[in-house]
């Protein structure tokens, strides 16, 4: 299953909680995992606080400034910041999912990471049933 991203900075965290979700329940998935996983080597994704979009803001802020855009790189395409970003932040997650919801915590949420935007991206969604469950 893949889910479109859209994205429109060049650094940006896109929250898609809602729609892994309804990908999970278009599955109909009751009870097992969903790995959602980004192939791109310059996008990640992560799991943290959706509640208040200032921490998203402010880890982006850091990344930033943990991964300058001028250091003397070697890549000539230019965009090494955005590959660094991504090993930093990985490109998969797996979150359980228990009677047709994903198991998340009241302030987490889902979000698609943009290092080298903006860009149309994908996000590949993989659901496993739990077998040990009727
Ligand atoms: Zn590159």
């Amino acid at each position: 299953m893949i889910l479109k991203v859209k994205t429109n900075s060049r650094t940006e965290f896109v929250d898609i909680t809602t729609q892994v979700q309804q990908a999970v329940q278009q599955a109909g998935l009751e009870n097992g995992l969903c790995m959602i996983y980004v192939p791109h080597t310059t996008a990640a994704v992560t799991i943290n606080e959706s509640a208040d979009p200032s921490v998203a803001a402010d880890m982006l802020k850091v990344l930033n400034q943990i991964v300058p855009w001028e250091a003397g790189y070697k890549h000539l395409e230019g965009n090494s910041p955005a590959h660094i970003k991504t090993t930093l932040v990985g490109s998969s997650e797996v979150v359980a999912v228990e009677n047709g919801q994903l198991v998340l915590g009241t302030w987490q949420g889902i979000f698609f990471c943009e290092f080298d935007g903006p860009r149309s991206r994908k996000v590949q969604l993989k659901l496993v049933r739990d077998q040990s469950v009727k």
